[in-house]
């Protein structure tokens, strides 16, 4: 055994034959399991002779056993600081290490004899030296005032060999003598490093997140689902949302009555959201998101779209303001729905003007500008096709004097009412038209001289035979003529009105075929 490990024999030899708290401490840890304990039968033994054996040799005995006992001890002793994986070291009241287990090589690379030889300043950092050196005083300090030294357990960082450091767990427990001085300090520094560097890169990792989640323009809240229903955590997005302090909605029970004081919707809300965080167990943990009317602090309302996540124990939720989005929509649609109706209001107004356009004002008759252009249409199609088409001039006859003895008002409802008597006797293809004062002009497609002649002497009769209120009987004069190929417009009308002409020279009430369609 080297002179270190006798003095750590020493030490422990003398804590275990004393009766110290500490010592019983240390002992009930399970250091020395076999270092006797206050009430241990087996130390009854050893330090209370039993009077009947207070005999010489009864007390060589006794010494012998517990001397054997002792040896067994050390033994055990040994072999655990020897095998053990953490390093267990002994180090003077001054500082000194006295005795280091052989397991620091593995851990700092350095030798037992080279790591007894280093100061203290060579075995640890800076800080986790001024950690010991405090210890040391404070155990000073003690001593000075009769007060027994206390264990102390830190985590120090270690220098290696290498240049590297390591973290370890490190437990010292003070040793007494048997009189009761402390005589040196034992220590067992267990590697924590791995454990260490986990730990600082969960906290590094936790601390991205948190960052992360804090610049996220979008507002979260991290809720815990235990009972308690805690809000663990808010960015600064959420904050800025709704403005209220941690201590106002320290719980989900807070936050559901702030953000919808109207007991009724706050009712509807928590029924949807209830059912909405049931429904999240069957979609991974995710929670739909649901839109909903929040109150923020300031008492603004504001349309929210609420989703969240569920991890573990807790409820991550993100809230989307959607009211600005919501309000242009609104908007949208209301200027939409006013455009569609100034649109409906423009088509009808269009559809009037171009009715306007072509549509004799007073009798509602297609009006001359219309009818020139179906005329040319027609003559076109009996060009293409060579199909008949004729054309019947309309005159009232003796209007003036009409006008002249029941006056133009009366005069008027006769021109609103003749269209209406033959129009009814004409076909959908005629086109009938105001051609000017007291004329009218009708385009029959598809009919030759004759049958328009027949057409019109029908029209003729049907005008005869009707009784106008206030005039009685009111006669009309036609002209009839076929379209020529080739004929233009003008010597076309010309034809049919020369016809009328003959008709009113003819004595009138009378239809008259143009000359060249005779025979
Ligand atoms: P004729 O048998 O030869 O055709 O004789 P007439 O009197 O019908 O023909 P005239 O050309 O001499 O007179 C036509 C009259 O039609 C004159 C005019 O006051 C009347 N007239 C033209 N346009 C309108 C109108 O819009 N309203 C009314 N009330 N009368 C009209
Ligand atoms: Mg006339
Ligand atoms: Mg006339």
């Amino acid at each position: 055994m080297t002179l270190r490990q006798q003095t750590m024999s020493s030490a422990i030899r003398a804590a275990a034959g004393r009766q110290h708290r500490s010592a019983a401490c240390w002992t009930r840890r399970g250091v020395m399991s076999d270092s006797p304990v206050p009430g241990d039968p087996k130390e009854a033994v050893m330090d209370v002779p039993d009077k009947n054996q207070d005999t010489p040799s009864a007390i060589v005995q006794a010494r012998q056993q517990a001397e054997e006992r002792l040896q067994v001890s050390e033994a055990r002793c040994r072999l655990l600081a020897e095998n053990a994986s953490d390093v267990i070291w002994t180090m003077s009241l001054d500082g000194q290490i006295t005795y280091v287990s052989p397991s620091v090589e593995r851990l700092r690379g350095f030798t037992p004899e080279e790591a007894m030889r280093q100061p203290l300043e060579d075995i640890l950092t800076p800080p986790s030296v001024a950690i010991t050196l405090d210890y040391l005083s404070r155990m000073a300090a003690l001593l000075q005032s009769g007060r027994s030294p206390e264990r102390t357990r830190n985590e120090l960082e270690y220098r290696c060999k290498d240049g590297s450091t390591i973290w370890c767990d490190v437990h010292v427990l003070p040793v007494f003598a048997a009189n009761g001085t402390p005589v040196e300090l034992l220590g067992m520094s267990r590697d924590i490093t791995a454990l260490k560097r986990a730990e600082s890169e969960a906290k590094r990792s936790a601390e991205f997140i948190r960052k992360m989640l804090q610049d996220l323009p979008v507002a979260i809240a991290v809720a815990s689902l235990e009972s308690d229903q805690r809000i663990l955590y808010r960015n600064s997005a959420f904050d800025r949302l709704f403005g209220w302090t941690p201590q106002e909605i320290p719980t989900h029970e807070e936050w559901f009555e702030r953000a919808y004081p109207d007991e009724d919707y706050r009712r509807a809300v928590l029924d949807r959201w209830t059912a909405a965080l049931a429904q999240a167990a069957a979609q991974q943990g995710q929670v739909t998101p649901h839109e909903f009317r929040v109150t923020s602090r300031d008492g603004q309302v504001k349309d929210i779209v609420i989703g969240g996540t569920i991890l573990d124990d807790r409820l991550i939720c993100s809230f989307v303001d959607v009211s600005v989005r919501k309000r242009v929509e609104a908007e949208l649609v209301q200027a939409r729905d006013a455009a569609e109706t100034a649109n409906r209001a423009l088509s009808k107004a269009n559809a009037e003007l171009q009715r306007l356009a072509v549509t004799d004002h007073l009798t509602g008759v297609w009006n001359r500008s219309y009818f020139e252009d179906a005329l040319a249409a027609q003559i076109a199609r009996a060009v293409r096709d060579g199909v008949p088409v004729s054309l019947l001039l309309l005159d009232l006859d003796c209007f003036k004097a009409i006008n002249d003895t029941h006056g133009h008002l009366v005069g008027d409802r006769i021109l609103i009412e003749l269209p209406r008597v033959i129009g009814r006797h004409l076909r959908e293809v005629d086109v009938l038209a105001r051609w000017g004062g007291e004329e009218f002009v009708i385009l029959m497609p598809h009919r030759g001289a004759r049958e328009a002649m027949h057409a019109a002497e029908t029209l003729r009769a049907l005008v005869a035979a009707r009784t106008f209120p206030e005039v009685g009987t009111v006669t009309v004069s036609v002209g009839v003529a076929e379209y020529r190929p080739h004929e233009s417009d003008d010597a076309w009308i010309k034809q049919a009105d020369d016809a009328l002409y003959a008709a009113k020279t003819g004595g009138r009430n009378r239809v008259c075929l143009a000359d060249r369609d005779m025979g």
